[in-house]
């Protein structure tokens, strides 16, 4: 059975309406066993369980340190390209939106990676929008050969694509895939995304058994919060998480938790998700999910994210840019205006107003501006290790 048959089948409104009536009881229960449902889940991410968020944290730190011990794994997000063939509402990149593209050439992407390595990194995602003439399988592949000598970990988070097309990427080195649903809501996904093949919501939730089936080692996956109500998302990422452990077994599981973020396009979040819901959540999935990476980006202020540390999370980024040429100002002489897809030239002024630095639109602004090396002082700090590779590459058949 595939994922979208099991989603399909699942009465997620249902168990959302049993979450919110869930009661100490019910939570206590859960929280006593050692493998958990995803009813349990729901008990744990109901308003009952906020009132034992104390508790919780306490096991999730346990069960934390005890399976990853006292490491934090660091990477950077490079982005490729901001063309994108899709209008997705919430998103900087969408096809509609009048902002400055560009795609980089091979070595482009090499000084991006190298200025990432500088300081550090050895774990690269790569990122780009969805554009099959700029960002075909074939540059995909040559970036990653180029990369790959340099690089022990590169993940990539791009437009889906076939297993067939998803196969030469692993040969030339990748072996992550991050996809995000952003929606498991199919009524506000039909709403969010209004062009492109990216309508296509079966297709999207079926990227990360096709990236399996082609070799893919490393799966990442996660709603974007903001758009549908957060525990429907939650149950949904829940029960996505657990089909892959179970059918996609020999690859890593990690979940994110992005929420929204201010972009191009000025969207508003449709719902909210607080801080201490999102540190709920963090917890549930722990303690349901004693073994998956939990992954927290530089959306996420920096109060927060060293709040959320010791909670669960495994994974950050740090000093990221979500802008192609964000490191270097790699691709400058390139970058060009579109509007509604097309290229549209800008007159002298409105290029000089650009000035020297101009730089192409980033995807959304990032809320932890530290650098890579005040992340790690502070992870140290903590009492953490920031470890810059993925160690599991090495251990990896
Ligand atoms: S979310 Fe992805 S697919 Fe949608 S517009 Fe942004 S880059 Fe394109």
């Amino acid at each position: 059975m595939t994922f979208v048959a099991e989603l399909n089948s699942l009465a997620v409104p249902s168990l959302v309406r049993r979450s919110l009536a869930a009661g100490s009881a019910a939570v206590n229960e859960s929280l006593a066993k050692s493998r958990l449902t995803l009813m349990d889940f729901a008990h744990l991410i109901s308003p009952a369980a906020a009132e034992s968020l104390e508790m919780m944290s306490r096991r999730s730190h346990q069960l934390t340190q005890q399976r990853f011990g006292k490491v934090i794994r660091l990477f950077a997000p490079l982005y490729l390209s901001n063309e994108c063939i899709n209008n997705c509402q919430y998103c900087g990149f969408s096809r509609d939106n009048p902002i400055l593209r560009v795609t980089l050439a091979v070595d482009e992407v090499l000084r991006e990676a190298r200025a990432l390595g500088n300081q550090g990194f050895r774990n690269i995602l790569l990122v780009a929008g969805e554009h099959p003439k700029f960002v075909s399988g074939n540059y995909l592949r040559d970036c990653i050969a180029a990369l790959r000598p340099e690089w022990p970990g590169i993940s990539l988070e791009v437009g889906p694509m076939e297993t067939t097309e998803y196969r030469p990427l692993v040969e030339a080195g990748a072996e992550g895939l991050v996809v995000y649903q952003e929606t498991y809501d199919r009524g506000i996904y039909a709403d969010m995304h209004t062009a492109g093949p990216k309508r296509d919501f079966d297709w999207r939730l079926e990227t990360a058994e096709r990236a399996y089936t082609a070799g893919f080692r490393r799966l990442g996956l996660g709603a974007l919060y903001g758009l549908a109500d957060w525990r429907y998302e939650a149950l949904c990422v829940a029960a996505h998480a657990d089909y892959l452990l179970r059918n996609c077994w020999k690859a890593s599981v990690t979940i994110s938790l992005p929420r929204l973020r201010p972009c191009a396009g000025e969207f508003q979040p449709l719902t909210q998700i607080t801080d201490r819901d999102l540190t709920q959540l963090v917890c549930a999935f722990r303690l349901m999910f004693p073994d998956v990476g939990l992954v927290l980006s530089t959306r996420e202020p920096a109060k927060l994210r060293d709040g959320l540390i010791p909670l669960g999370i495994t994974l950050m980024s740090a000093g990221s840019h979500t802008e192609p040429g964000g490191y270097t100002g790699a691709g400058r002489e390139k970058i060009h205006h579109t509007e509604r897809g097309r290229i549209v030239e800008l007159g002298a002024s409105e290029w000089a107003a650009a000035g020297p630095d101009i730089h192409a639109t980033q995807q959304f602004e990032i809320a932890d501006e530290r650098s890579p090396k005040e992340v790690a002082e502070l992870i140290r700090k903590l009492g953490y290790e920031p470890v810059w590779k993925d160690w599991d590459a090495a251990l990896m058949v």
